[in-house]
C-alpha cells in the first residue's frame, strides 16, 4: 500500500467512524402477547446516509423489527433510538423525523396524487407555502407528473408504490423505512422503484429497507443484515456476504484440449496470469479454476494464453449469489454450525 493509499484509507475509516448514527438498536427483544419471541436481541448501528438492507425469510421477523424502529411497537427488552431520539421516551420526535412506508398502501385511490400529496403535507405539517413547490418536485422524482391529477386507482401497481413513497417524503425526512416495497411489482416496476429509491439515497436520505429479494440487496444496499428466527446471523457489503460463501468459477473451453495443451494452460494461469487461484481442474474440454478474483483477471489470463498461443472457444464466469450466500447461512444455522465467525446473536462485520 502506499502512503497516499493509507492516507486515503484511514482520512475513509474516519469519515465512517464520524458520522452519526441513523438507526440505533441495542439488543432488541419484541415478543407479542400471544408468547410468540418474534425479535430476539437485534442490534443494529447504521450510519446516516447508508442504504441498509434487512433481508430474511418470511417470518423472520423483519416487519416487526421495522415496526418497532418507526414507534409502532416498543421493545420488550433493549432500547432504539433513531436520529439520537429514544423511541420510548420521545416517539413524537422520532416521527416527525422519519418516513415509513408500510407493506399495505396508504394512499387513497380516489384521491389524484397531487391531491394524496396535499393530503401527506398537511398529516405532516409541511408549512403551508412550502407545499405547492414540494408537491411538484416530488411528482418530478417519482416520475408522476404526467398523470398528477388522474385518480390513482387506474394506476398500476409500480406507480402506486411510488405516489406511496412520495407521500412519506413531503416533510424531508433524513431516514426513511420501506417495508418490502416491491413485493408483487413487475421487474421493469421494480426498476423504476430502484431508481427512485437510489435517487433519494443520492441525495443524503438513510434507507433502511427490508426485503425477500436477494436480488434487490445486492443491487440498492451497501450494507446487509440477514436476519432469521429473530436474530440477526451477519452483516456486511454484499459483496463480503458472497465472498463468505465462496469464490468465483472460471471454466475455459480450449480449440486444442489435447493433454499437453491444458498442462500449458494450466501452468500459465498458475505462474503467469493475476488470478489468485485456489484450485484448477482438467475439464474434457478445457479448465475449471476457481479464484477470488476470477472475473478482475481473466482478461489478463486471456492476453498471457494467447501470447502463448493458446486458443480459447469458449469461457463462463461463475459468482455466488445471495441466494448462495442465504442457502449456505440457514444451512449452517440450521445445522447448529457457528456461522462466518462465532456467536450468531450478535451483529458480524463478515469483512469490513
Ligand atoms: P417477516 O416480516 O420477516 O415476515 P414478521 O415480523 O411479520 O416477519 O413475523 C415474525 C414472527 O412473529 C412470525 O412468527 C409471525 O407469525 C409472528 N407475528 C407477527 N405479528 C404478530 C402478532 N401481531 N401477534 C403474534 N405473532 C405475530
Amino acid at each position: 500500500m502506499t502512503l497516499q493509499q493509507a492516507r486515503h484509507q484511514s482520512e475513509t475509516e474516519a469519515d465512517s467512524s464520524e458520522r452519526h448514527t441513523a438507526i440505533g438498536a441495542e439488543d432488541v427483544h419484541v415478543t407479542y402477547d400471544d408468547g410468540t419471541a418474534a425479535v430476539r436481541g437485534v442490534s443494529l448501528d447504521v450510519k446516516e446516509g447508508e442504504f441498509f438492507g434487512f433481508l430474511g425469510p418470511n417470518g423472520a421477523g423483519k416487519t416487526t423489527t421495522i415496526k418497532t424502529l418507526v414507534t409502532l411497537l416498543y421493545p420488550t427488552q433493549g432500547a432504539v433510538r433513531i436520529n439520537g431520539y429514544d423511541t420510548k421516551a420521545d416517539p413524537q420526535a422520532v416521527r416527525e423525523s422519519i418516513g415509513y412506508m408500510a407493506q399495505e398502501t396508504s394512499i387513497d385511490f380516489e384521491l389524484t396524487p397531487r391531491e394524496n400529496l396535499r393530503v401527506a403535507c398537511r398529516m405532516y405539517g409541511v408549512p403551508r407555502e412550502e407545499r405547492a413547490d414540494r408537491i411538484e418536485e416530488l411528482l418530478d422524482l417519482v416520475d408522476l407528473r404526467d398523470v398528477a391529477d388522474k385518480r390513482a386507482e387506474t394506476f398500476s401497481g409500480g406507480m402506486q408504490k411510488r405516489l406511496d413513497t412520495a407521500t412519506v417524503l413531503v416533510h424531508r425526512p433524513p431516514v426513511v423505512f420501506l417495508d418490502e416495497p416491491t413485493t408483487g411489482l413487475d421487474p421493469e416496476a421494480r426498476l423504476r422503484v430502484w431508481n427512485y429509491f437510489e435517487k433519494i439515497n443520492d441525495q443524503g436520505t438513510t434507507v433502511f429497507l427490508t426485503t425477500q429479494y436477494l436480488e434487490e440487496a445486492n443491487e440498492l444496499c451497501d450494507r446487509l443484515a440477514i436476519l432469521q428466527e429473530g436474530q440477526i446471523t451477519h452483516t456486511g457489503t454484499p459483496a463480503a456476504l458472497k465472498s463468505a460463501v465462496g469464490t468465483e468459477t472460471l471454466t475455459l473451453a480450449l480449440d486444442d484440449p489435447s493433454q499437453e495443451n491444458r498442462r500449458r494452460a494450466r501452468n500459465i494461469v498458475r505462474q503467469r496470469s493475476a488470478l489468485d487461484t485456489t484450485a484448477i481442474e482438467r475439464t474434457a474440454d478445457g479448465l475449471r479454476i476457481e479464484a477470488d478474483n476470477a472475473r478482475s483477471a481473466t482478461s489478463d489470463l486471456f492476453t498471457e494464453l494467447s501470447a502463448a498461443g493458446i486458443t480459447i472457444t469458449d469461457f463462463d464466469i461463475q459468482s455466488p449469489t445471495l441466494d448462495d450466500v442465504f442457502l449456505t447461512l440457514a444451512g449452517e444455522k440450521g445445522e447448529g454450525k457457528d456461522s462466518a465467525d462465532s456467536e450468531p446473536t450478535s451483529v458480524q462485520e463478515v469483512v469490513r
